[in-house]
C-alpha cells in the first residue's frame, strides 16, 4: 500500500515551521533572500529548500474589499505516474527511481551524471515546477518523502512538525478517507473548495479558493503542452512506449 500526504490548506498559518524542520533535517544551509514586499521567504523552491510555504493575497470578490490570504505548502507530489521519471529513465536508469513500497519518488545521485538540457527536460516534465539543480554539485533535487525517516516508523519531518494539522501522512487509503471527510466539512464555508489531483499524486492538497490564488502550479494540468492534449494525457502517451520498453526487461 502505497503512502501519501494530505496536506489541508484549510487549516495552514503559514508559521513555515515545516519549512525550516524539512532544511534542518536535510542538513540544507540558509539561502541570503532579500524583502520583496511579501512575508514569503525564499521566493521559491530552489536547492536548498524542498519546501516552501508560499503566500498569496488578494480581494475578495465583494464589495468590502476585504482581504483574503492564501498559504500553500508546496512540495514534490510524488506522482504515480512521474513524467519525472519517465524522462530520467530515457537517459539514464536508477537516476530518479520510485521506491515500491511508500511510492516516493526519490532523485539518487546518479542525476549527477545527466546534462543540464536533460536536467530542462525534467523539470518542464514536471506539471508542479518542483526539480531544481545545485549547480555546485550538479544533483538534481527534491523532497525525497522523507522515505529514510518512513522506513524507520517515523513521520516525514514537515508532518512531525506542523501544529495544526495541515501535514497529514500515511497509507493512501486512509488519507484519501480523511482528505474527504475533510472536505465535506470544510465547504460548508468555502463551497470553491476541492481536492487537488487526488487520482494521479501521493501528496493530495485540500484548498479552499481557487486554484490561481495559491500559485501558478497548483493544479497538474496547468502548464502547457504541445497540441490539444491535455498535460496528464500528454505525459502519459509518452511514458507507455517507455514503460512497455522497461517491461521487456
Ligand atoms: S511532482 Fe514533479 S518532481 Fe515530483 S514526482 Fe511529480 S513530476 Fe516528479
Ligand atoms: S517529506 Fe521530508 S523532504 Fe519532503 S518536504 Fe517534508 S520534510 Fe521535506
Ligand atoms: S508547519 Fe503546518 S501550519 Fe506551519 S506552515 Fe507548515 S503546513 Fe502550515
Amino acid at each position: 500500500m502505497p503512502n501519501a500526504f494530505f496536506i489541508d490548506a484549510s487549516r495552514c498559518t503559514a508559521c513555515r515551521g515545516c519549512q525550516v524542520a524539512c532544511k534542518e533535517w536535510h542538513g540544507l544551509p540558509a539561502v541570503n533572500t532579500k524583502q520583496r514586499g511579501s512575508h514569503q521567504n525564499p521566493p521559491d523552491l530552489n536547492p536548498f529548500n524542498y519546501k516552501v510555504v508560499r503566500f498569496n493575497e488578494h480581494l475578495k470578490d465583494n464589495d468590502r474589499n476585504q482581504v483574503v490570504w492564501n498559504f500553500f505548502p508546496d512540495q514534490c507530489r510524488h506522482c504515480i505516474e512521474a513524467p519525472c521519471k519517465y524522462i530520467a529513465d530515457d537517459y539514464l536508469e536508477g537516476a530518479i527511481v520510485q521506491d515500491q513500497g511508500t511510492g516516493a519518488i526519490i532523485y539518487t545521485d546518479l542525476t549527477r551524471q545527466l546534462s543540464q538540457s536533460v536536467y530542462e527536460e525534467i523539470r518542464d516534465s514536471c506539471p508542479y515546477d518542483i526539480p531544481r539543480r545545485n549547480s555546485a554539485t550538479g544533483a538534481i533535487v527534491k523532497c525525497d518523502m522523507c522515505h529514510g525517516r518512513v522506513r524507520n516508523g517515523l513521520l516525514p519531518m514537515c508532518v512531525a512538525t506542523c501544529p495544526t494539522g495541515t501535514m497529514n501522512f500515511g497509507d493512501r487509503e486512509e488519507m484519501l478517507k480523511l482528505a474527504h471527510e475533510r472536505l465535506d466539512v470544510v465547504k460548508k464555508e468555502f463551497p470553491n473548495a476541492q481536492l487537488v489531483d487526488e487520482d494521479s499524486v501521493n501528496v493530495i492538497y485540500l484548498i479552499t479558493d481557487d486554484p490561481q490564488y495559491y500559485h501558478d502550479y497548483v493544479i497538474g494540468d496547468a502548464r502547457p503542452v504541445p497540441g490539444p492534449m491535455t498535460r496528464k494525457e500528454f505525459f502519459a502517451k509518452l511514458a507507455a512506449p517507455l514503460r512497455a520498453a522497461t517491461s521487456k526487461v
